[in-house]
């Protein structure tokens, strides 16, 4: 059935600029793609802000395994061009109109799958659609990313009107940060009030696993990171109690005992979350963790190979060693209901640089160089 489908002939159907990968290693570049009517469940959006993530890089390089072409974009929001029928409230309920500003999961899980239905974890949902990475551009509807002027979203989407006096700045400042962070977090690190927290890594992870962590009542928490503009952006928002920079603090002994010095008696962390997608990190994590603490490892969601570490450290430790794959679309919703709490006590904004569509290429090389934190695509096709 081709329902929703531009009629043939249709001369009304007009055309919205994407950012297309044809090809691992190239450059990106701007294709357009005829605007599509939803299908019943469907809805059609007009993006304003599309984040770039660290798994961006890697999908541009060809280190996980996707079908081209490809309109990039996992992280998204913008305002509601086109409902299609049946479609009248968003994932909490609420109502839904055309021109609401909304956000929405960039995953649909199959919902049937022994990881959907009988464990009830999504997240390892082996068959679930992605938006901007397993969605190829050359299949209909096309606008399957949301490095676009335009995103069709597909019956079964996660979609949440962003709530009130949020921006859509704010809510990208973390993109899929932030939802990360809500399930490995609070999910499954499960931080309790008082904890000593050490996060490994100041990208967009470890910044939204501090701020999560600090929300929910850690009394310390401490960045391991860099480069130094990335921890005084932290700084200026507010994030993480204490700071320190593996770019001068470059001897793995030396900076374990500066980071130990910070944790009760030297201890070592209650909970470690590492968020570097460096494999070397995992050893060094371990030897922050204090003996019956928990380990979480959140970063490596590319497989750079295996690492050096000693397994002994674990049991005599009596280690909790977590891991944490992407998220679900309740995680996701979790994450939007949550940005009000956020905005109270973290400028997210300051993490943001803009770029406009046409500017992608120099935001990545902006990303790749540490000079950014968060890039954020913004649509010329939206005020
Ligand atoms: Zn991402
Ligand atoms: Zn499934």
């Amino acid at each position: 059935m081709a329902a929703g489908r531009p009629e043939q002939g249709d001369k009304r159907v007009s055309e919205r600029n994407a950012v297309v990968l044809k090809e691992f290693g190239a450059d990106l570049e701007i294709t357009s793609f005829p605007e599509v009517k939803p299908e019943a469940g469907a809805v059609v959006v007009d993006v304003s802000h599309a984040g770039i993530c660290g798994t961006d890089m890697h999908l541009q390089h060809g280190k996980l395994p996707i079908p081209l072409p490809v309109v990039l974009g996992h992280e998204a929001v913008g305002r509601v061009r086109r409902l299609g029928e049946g479609v009248d409230t968003d994932a909490t309920g609420a109502p839904l109109r055309e021109g609401d500003l909304v956000s929405w999961a960039s995953n649909i899980p199959c919902g049937t799958c022994f990881y959907c239905a009988q464990e009830e974890e999504p997240s390892l949902c082996e068959t679930r659609k992605v938006y901007g990475i397993n969605q190829s551009c050359a299949q209909w509807p096309h606008l399957s990313g949301g490095w676009s002027e335009q995103i069709y979203l597909q019956p079964g989407s996660t979609i949440v009107r962003l709530p009130e006096g949020v921006t859509p700045e704010q809510v990208i400042a973390l993109g899929c940060a932030g939802p990360t962070v809500v399930h490995a977090v609070l999910g499954i690190g499960k931080p309790r009030e008082g904890d000593v927290v050490i996060v490994q890594g100041s990208g967009p992870v470890g910044l939204a696993a501090a701020m999560y962590a600090t929300m929910a009542g850690a009394a310390k928490v401490i960045v391991v990171g860099g480069p130094a503009n990335r921890l005084e952006v932290a700084r200026q928002v507010g994030i993480g109690d204490v700071h320190v920079d593996i770019f001068t603090s470059t001897k793995a002994e030396s900076r374990l005992a500066e980071v130990l010095a910070e944790t009760p008696d030297g201890r070592g962390a209650d909970i470690v979350i590492e968020a570097t997608g460096v494999p070397a990190a995992v050893a060094e994590g371990i030897d922050l963790t204090r003996k019956g603490g928990k380990y979480l490892v959140v970063g490596q969601y590319t497989d750079h190979g295996p690492t050096p570490l000693n397994p002994h450290l674990i049991t005599r430790k009596q280690l909790q060693v977590l891991g944490s794959w992407a998220f679900s679309p309740k995680n996701h919703l979790d994450y939007v209901l949550s940005v009000p709490e956020l905005v109270q006590r973290f400028d997210l904004s300051k993490l943001v640089t803009r770029y406009k569509l046409g500017e992608v290429n120099e935001a990545l090389v902006d990303m790749r160089s540490g000079a950014t934190l968060k890039p954020v695509l913004v649509s010329g096709a939206v005020s």
